[in-house]
């Protein structure tokens, strides 16, 4: 169900953001690496287990330029001492949908250090080419990185982008399903057959209850599932609902 853009950011020049924080990653492989988050506000999907909902609708956000924000990213990620394992160098831009202010995050990586490596935590349901071509050689160094869903039918979303978006991912990126019951792991698997991904990493993340979903999967269900099949993916309960139960913002 696409329910249109965000309107008032102006693309290129700023951001609407609903929350820009220090935290521990909580999923992909850079799972527990600390990492400034930028939450973006406004997305085109509305998931049934969504845990963000803050950051789609409620209209809760400032509207910041880029360099305003990268200002606060280099200001949050700065540590101190004498050591050389100090200071955060991952960014993530998450939302709400990300990409749909593209424009802005392509203009805020080429100003940031170069030695940021940036994720992108997308949807799956906005074209990766235009942003693929505006971030250009940051994204053949490695230092753009897609974690990229392809929505399972318990999310009540239909995945037709995602298809067209996997060929464009390469081995630095990620894939993951959410997966509410077996039939979502079903959907993945075949989906995995049918198409060709050139990802590295395949999450399988069983959904936690949230939102429209009183109840998650249990997780040791979808171990036992993937080690039935002998599945080559990696499960993936999220951290930050271990380390900080209950809360939404700020994890
Ligand atoms: S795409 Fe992400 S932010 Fe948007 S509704 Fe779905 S889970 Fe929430």
């Amino acid at each position: 169900m696409a329910v249109g853009s965000v309107g008032t950011a102006k693309p290129g020049e700023t951001f609407l953001v609903s929350e820009c924080y220090p935290t521990i990653q909580g999923e992909s492989s850079l799972v527990g690496t600390p990492t400034i988050f930028v939450r973006l506000y406004g997305c085109n999907l509305r998931c049934r287990w969504c845990d963000s909902m803050h950051a789609v609708e409620g209209g809760e956000f400032t509207e910041r330029s880029v360099r305003d924000v990268t200002m606060e990213v280099v200001r949050l990620s700065q540590g101190e001492g004498p050591t050389r394992f100090r200071g955060i160098h991952h960014v993530c831009w998450t939302g709400g949908e990300p990409l749909l202010q593209g424009r802005s995050i392509a203009r805020a990586i080429r100003e940031l250090p170069p030695d940021f490596v940036h994720s992108i935590e997308t949807d799956g349901e906005v074209d990766l080419g235009p942003f693929d071509a505006d971030v250009g050689s940051a994204r053949d160094e490695g230092r753009v990185r897609y974690v990229m869903d392809v929505k399972c039918p318990g999310s009540g979303m239909t995945p037709r982008r995602a298809f067209e978006n996997l060929r464009l991912l390469r081995r630095t990126d990620e894939v993951k399903f959410v997966i509410l019951d077996r039939g979502d792991y079903d959907f993945a698997r075949r989906v995995l057959a049918d198409h060709p991904v050139p990802a590295g990493t395949v999450l399988f993340s069983p959904a936690a209850l949230a939102h429209h979903v009183a109840k998650g999967l249990d997780p040791a269900a979808l171990a036992s599932w993937i080690l039935e099949d002998r599945l080559d993916v990696r499960l993936q309960p999220q951290l930050h609902k271990f380390l900080w139960p209950g809360r939404e913002r700020g994890i």
